[in-house]
């Protein structure tokens, strides 16, 4: 994976004015979050148009950017059809969990949710 990934220096102090999503790690502005929702997992966080949702489904309390330029496999890939993340900026550490609604549609799909907020050894 090293090579698919680079640290981003300029991200990984200060801009905590962004938030992770909890559950890709995806980092965005708040307001692209409330936009667009989360690109991997709006479909089960539904951020979109809602600021509640948002400060739910995201957190400021991330360590460690990373740059996914190709980013093929990821436990996101167990519910995502696509089996991919989208390119982006992504959080290595993330915490704190999911609302429980999300974590129960997880479960009703068959995927036991993993909290983020330990380092990925995928
Ligand atoms: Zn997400």
């Amino acid at each position: 994976m090293a090579s698919q990934a680079a640290i981003i220096p300029s991200l990984a102090k200060g801009s905590k004015q962004l938030r992770a999503c909890l559950l890709c790690s995806l980092i965005q502005h708040p307001l692209d979050f409330r936009k667009h929702g989360c690109p991997n997992c709006e479909e089960l966080m539904q951020m979109k148009n809602s600021g509640d949702r948002v400060t739910a489904c995201t957190t400021t309390y991330y360590d460690g950017v990373i740059a996914v330029i190709d980013p093929e496999k990821s436990w996101v890939a167990k519910w995502q059809r696509t089996s991919k993340y989208v390119r982006g900026i992504y959080a290595i550490r993330v915490r704190g969990r999911i609302p429980e609604d999300v974590e129960h549609e997880l479960e009703n799909r068959g995927i036991r949710y993993r909290p983020r907020d330990q380092m990925d050894q995928d």
